[in-house]
C-alpha cells in the first residue's frame, strides 16, 4: 500500500498530466499571464456550471470574501454575522473593513451555523450574514434567505469548502454558491476544486452586484484608468485559470470519489460507540471536503494513527470567539465542544479502497484497545 497522504495533490496531478502540461503550455507560449483568453474562458464555464449570471475570478478566497463585503457599501460599526467555529479567514475580511464581526454558535451535529442562534443575534445593525458551508456540506439556505428577507440582510455564502455541492432551494436543487446575494469560493489547492498557487472567485445572479463585485476586484475601474469605486488588485493569474478549466471538468467525478471515501468510512465506524460519523442533511449534498468525526480521547487517537503512519488534522482547534485577535465574551457551547472533539481523517480523491478500509479500521482498533 502506498503511504497514506492527507491530501494527494501529486497524485492527481499525474492522472492528468498531460492535459495540466499542455494547458500551461500554452499560457507560457502566449505569454498572456494577466486576463488571458483562459480566464474569460473559465469565467464563463464557471458561470455556465453554476448556473449563475456573473462570476468574478480573483486572487483567492479571502480576497473574494472582502471585494464581497466591499460591495455592500456598509458602513464602520454595521455587524456581520458568522460562525464561531470556521477558518479565519471568514472574521478576518469583516474587521479589516472595520465592520463588526458577530460571532454564531454552530449545530453540534452538522457543525454549521445554528439559525435559530442566528435570528437572536440579529439586531438593527445587522446588515450581512456569512454561512460557511464547512467541512462540504450546506447550511439550510431556504431557512436562512426567509429570515434574511424579512430582516433586509445580506448573505454571502463562504462556499471555500463545498465547491460542487448542492443545495436545496425553494423545492429546487441549487448550486453551491449561488443562492445568496454573493457567493466566494476558494480554488486554493486542497479545495475540492484547486489550482496550483492561489485562486478564487465571486459568484451572484444579481446585475448590479455583478458589475460592483468586477470593478472592485479591479482597481475599481470598469473603464481602464476611471476608478468609480475604490477597489483592490485582486486577478486570477492565466495559468492557474488554465489548470481550473482542465480541472472543473472533473469536478463531480472528484466530488463523487470524495463521497465513495466517506461512505466506506461512514460504514466501517458507524457502529463504533466512541465516534460519531458526520451527520447528513436532507437540504443540502455533501461534497466531503473533509471527513470529520467527533470522537472521545481525540488527541489519543490523533497519536495512534499518527504512529500507524495515517495523517489526521484539527480543524480547527480553536473557535473565533477564543482567538486572541477577536476575543470576545458570550457563550459558545457547541464551537468549544467541537474544538475538543472533532478530527479529520484523509480526504482526497485518489485514496483506494485499500487505504480507505486501513484508515477506517484503524481508528476503530484504536477504541477496541
Ligand atoms: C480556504 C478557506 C477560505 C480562504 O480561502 P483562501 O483562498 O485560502 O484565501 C475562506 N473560508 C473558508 C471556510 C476556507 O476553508
Amino acid at each position: 500500500m502506498d503511504p497514506i497522504q492527507m491530501v494527494d495533490l501529486k497524485g492527481q496531478y499525474l492522472n492528468i498530466k498531460e492535459e495540466i502540461d499542455t494547458a500551461i503550455q500554452q499560457v507560457i507560449d502566449s505569454s498572456a499571464f494577466i486576463n488571458g483568453p483562459q480566464v474569460r474562458e473559465l469565467k464563463s464555464e464557471l458561470s455556465k456550471y453554476q448556473s449563475c449570471k456573473h462570476t468574478i475570478p480573483c486572487a483567492n478566497g479571502t480576497d473574494a470574501l472582502q471585494i464581497a463585503l466591499m460591495a455592500l457599501d456598509l458602513q464602520p460599526g454595521d455587524e456581520v454575522i458568522v460562525p464561531d467555529f470556521t477558518f479565519i479567514a471568514t472574521a478576518e475580511v469583516i474587521a479589516l473593513l472595520k465592520l463588526k464581526p458577530v460571532f454564531v454558535d454552530v449545530d453540534r451535529d452538522t457543525f454549521l451555523l445554528d439559525l435559530q442562534k442566528v435570528r437572536e443575534s440579529v439586531t438593527n445593525k445587522t446588515k450581512a450574514i456569512i454561512p460557511v458551508h464547512l467541512y462540504g456540506q450546506c447550511v439550510d439556505m431556504h431557512e436562512l434567505m426567509n429570515l434574511a428577507t424579512e430582516r433586509n440582510i445580506y448573505v454571502i455564502e463562504d462556499n471555500a469548502q463545498a465547491f460542487g455541492a448542492d443545495i436545496l432551494f425553494n423545492g429546487e436543487w441549487k448550486k453551491s454558491g449561488t443562492v445568496g446575494h454573493i457567493g466566494c469560493t476558494s480554488f486554493f489547492p486542497s479545495k475540492n476544486l484547486g489550482c496550483y498557487g492561489d485562486g478564487g472567485a465571486i459568484f451572484t445572479n444579481d446585475n448590479k452586484l455583478g458589475e460592483k463585485l468586477a470593478s472592485i476586484a479591479n482597481h475599481g475601474a470598469k473603464v481602464k484608468y476611471y476608478h468609480d469605486d475604490i477597489g483592490v488588485n485582486s486577478r486570477l493569474d492565466t495559468i492557474q485559470a488554465a489548470i481550473l478549466k482542465v480541472k472543473l471538468n472533473k469536478i463531480d467525478e472528484y466530488n463523487q470519489a470524495r463521497q465513495k471515501a466517506a461512505q466506506v468510512y461512514d460504514e466501517v465506524l458507524a457502529e463504533c460507540k466512541s465516534i460519531i460519523i458526520p451527520r447528513r442533511v436532507e437540504f443540502s449534498t455533501h461534497v466531503f471536503h473533509q471527513y470529520t468525526l467527533k470522537v472521545q480521547e481525540r488527541d489519543k487517537l490523533k497519536d495512534y494513527l499518527n504512529e500507524k503512519s495515517i495523517p489526521a488534522m484539527i480543524y480547527y482547534p480553536v473557535g473565533m470567539h477564543n482567538q486572541h485577535a477577536y476575543k470576545t465574551s458570550g457563550e459558545f457551547q457547541n464551537s468549544d465542544y467541537l474544538c475538543n472533539a472533532v478530527i479529520s481523517l484523509p480526504m482526497h480523491t485518489e485514496l483506494t479502497f485499500e487505504q480507505q478500509l486501513y484508515i477506517a479500521n484503524t481508528v476503530k482498533e484504536f477504541y477496541k484497545k
